[in-house]
């Protein structure tokens, strides 16, 4: 048996409750970042770049994925852009063998071969990952992305990408039933009946998609870790919008996802703050950097 990665500390399961980040039934505050713990900090690159429609605004996104990696006083962080769809890649040419780990915010054009190569040799040579909600959207036709991530949704992922997965009486289950990959809830978005091959996949948590709210009925994969090549790959699925994003439960598992995608440790503590069944907890901070937080809570389109 492998090891769980220890990215939530003592495993957690999500109901739905706790991602209903819009009912804020509780507003804590996190302490503030754990001192640096010596030795040179974890290198991590946040790819960024176009976004298939505007209901992902990764522009301010990525400085909140940032921020969040930096307040965690492990990690330097450096944000690379990628070109737009109609841009020329040719001149696009990361050097991803300097970082530990490469956070994607990305969904976007797809990759010429030039630069799927390195980074297919980078993962699978031990390079981190970490996937961020709508990056599993990204890249529907390559093979290898496909296996890092595990699952995906949306740009025409059918049942040739893949099985659905859905956790059951304590197994991860295939389902092979034929249909459109996505459906996503309200809430944070709650990504459902997402497809993949789901070779070397461990479910850390699932959320419960439930029929009232349109839902599946399934347990749904919402924290995977997976293996690619000597790569380590952390998929959270959340993370739609700056609210989701300040949720102390977001921030925790994408810092020690993150260190564990670069290093295969998980050195950070779970906070005090972290939700629990009864309690959303939010970092208000984090929520202000949203430009339209004084506008309160709105979550534009699909
Ligand atoms: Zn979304």
């Amino acid at each position: 048996m492998e090891p769980v990665p220890q990215i939530l500390g003592r495993q957690r399961r999500y109901g739905m409750a706790k991602l209903v980040f819009l009912l804020m039934m509780l507003v804590t505050i996190m302490p503030l970042a754990n001192p640096a713990l010596g030795g040179p900090p974890i290198r991590v690159m946040i790819l960024d770049g176009q976004s298939a429609g505007p209901y992902h605004d990764w522009q301010h996104i990525t400085p909140v994925l940032k921020r969040e990696l930096e307040i965690a006083g492990l990690f330097q962080v450096d944000v690379v852009t990628a070109p737009p769809s109609n841009g020329d890649f040719n001149q696009f040419n990361p050097d991803f063998n300097k970082y530990q780990a490469i956070v994607l915010n990305y969904d976007g054009a797809d990759w010429p071969t030039d630069l799927k190569t390195p980074f297919e040799n980078y993962v699978k040579n031990g390079g981190g990952l970490v996937i961020v909600h709508a990056a599993d959207n990204a890249f529907p036709r390559w093979r290898a992305f496909n296996e890092m991530i595990g699952i995906g949704g949306w740009r025409g992922r059918n049942e040739t990408s893949g099985s659905m997965w859905y956790y059951s009486n304590g197994k991860v289950v295939p389902d092979y039933s034929p249909g459109f990959a996505g459906w996503m809830h309200a809430g944070d978005e709650l990504y459902a009946t997402l497809r993949g091959p789901g070779k070397n996949m461990m479910v850390l948590a699932t959320a419960y998609s439930e029929p009232g709210n349109r839902g599946t009925g399934h347990e749904e994969p919402i924290l995977i870790t997976l293996a690619y090549g000597q790569g380590r790959i952390f998929h959270t699925t959340m993370g739609h919008d700056i609210a989701a994003l300040s949720c102390v439960g977001f921030i925790t598992t994408f810092q020690r996802g993150a260190e564990w995608a670069a290093s295969g440790k998980v050195t950070q503590k779970v906070p005090a703050t972290f939700p629990s069944a009864e309690t959303v907890s939010l970092r208000i901070d984090i929520a202000a950097m949203d430009p339209r937080f004084h506008e309160g809570p709105q979550r534009p389109g699909h």
